[in-house]
């Protein structure tokens, strides 16, 4: 299974021949960084599997991506206004309703991705929301934005789903982080090596 972050808080996750782009295609919303041209070429170019948003935030989002990805392909992009369960190939795509974090001012789904691994994908879920739901299939892969462990609190919680791999999303642009946010979170998850934190465009081959 290939992980590769292409954009602000999303990835493309390639697993059993299936390519999902997931929150992967967004514009700039500082502190947090966009998409860049070659990627978001890249992804016009060899069109994804399925392409999903977790909700309409434009750190997340990209409406223009979206229509012409629709356009192009007849398929329906996974959305919170269009967000029935999908099987491509081996990979079965499970969309749920889950609360976003902080202000809960925009409907937001969250993912469970399962082929021959299972992955949460959350968005900007709250970990508690995430929490209470019962019945989740333990994880391989839990993408998370960096909420989920800048402090010793939630990364216990966050360390509590059970998975193996942890990719970290939504971090700040080194040079605009004025909160500390790689800080807090290289000090909480010091010494777990199951933690990643990729670079924009930068492939982690987990399994
Ligand atoms: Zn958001």
């Amino acid at each position: 299974m290939r992980i590769t972050r292409t954009a602000n808080a999303g990835i493309l996750l390639q697993m059993d021949n299936i390519s999902i782009l997931l929150d992967g295609v967004c514009g700039q919303i500082p502190p947090y960084c966009s998409t860049p041209n070659n990627l978001r070429n890249e992804l016009t170019v060899n069109l994804p599997d399925i392409v999903a948003f977790t909700h309409y935030h434009l750190d997340h989002y990209d409406e223009q991506y979206a229509k012409a990805y629709e356009k192009l392909t007849s398929r329906n992009v996974v959305q919170p206004n269009n967000c029935d369960s999908l099987k491509v190939g081996n990979v079965f795509v499970q969309p749920f309703k889950s609360r976003h974090i902080g202000k809960n001012d925009v409907s937001h789904i969250s993912f469970i991705i399962k082929g021959s691994y299972c992955v949460w994908f959350l968005g900007d879920a709250s970990p508690l929301s995430i929490k209470s739901v019962v019945g989740l299939p333990t994880p391989d892969v839990l993408v998370v934005p960096y909420a989920y462990a800048n402090t010793d609190s939630s990364f216990k919680l966050t360390r509590s789903f059970g998975a193996k791999h942890i990719v970290l999303l939504h971090m700040p642009l080194r040079e605009n982080d004025a909160y500390g946010i790689y800080d807090d979170v290289k000090k909480t998850v010091q010494g777990d090596s199951g933690v990643y934190i990729p670079e924009m465009g930068e492939s982690l081959d987990l399994n």
